[in-house]
């Protein structure tokens, strides 16, 4: 979708510091971080959330966590822990309609989020 700004980047039509990239899953640093660590794990297959998942999404959207869980292990985080965020709709926060899952880590967290 030429209009989804995380496909444009998937297409490296705009610019993005990957951290990690194989066939099905794409990490970046996000551009404003909330969080010492903040990374964005983005499916290379659109669709906008959750609710727009189709079955066969399944396996990537797995893999993707277990994606997630390398990068934390790379980075030590078995330890201090990390979050992962991910929000539905823009009554949830979700400001970007390409479903990605958030990495943070390096501060505390309070529960529940705001
Ligand atoms: P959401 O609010 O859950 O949809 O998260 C979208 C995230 O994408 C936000 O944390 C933004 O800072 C991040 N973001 C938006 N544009 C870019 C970009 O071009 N590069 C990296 N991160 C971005």
């Amino acid at each position: 979708m030429s209009d989804c700004i995380f496909c444009r980047i998937i297409a490296g039509e705009i610019p993005a510091k990957k951290v990690y990239e194989d066939d099905l899953v794409l990490a970046i640093e996000d551009i404003a971080p909330k969080a010492p660590l903040h990374l964005l794990l983005l499916p290379k297959r659109h669709f906008s959330n959750c609710l727009d998942m189709a079955d066969h999404d399944e396996a990537c959207v797995g893999h993707l966590f277990r994606v997630a869980g390398q990068l934390a292990r790379e980075r030590g985080l078995e330890q201090g822990g990390f979050r992962l965020v991910q929000n539905n709709g823009a009554d949830a926060g979700q400001t970007v309609f390409h479903l990605h899952v958030h990495m943070l880590a390096g501060r505390d967290f309070t529960w529940p989020p705001g």
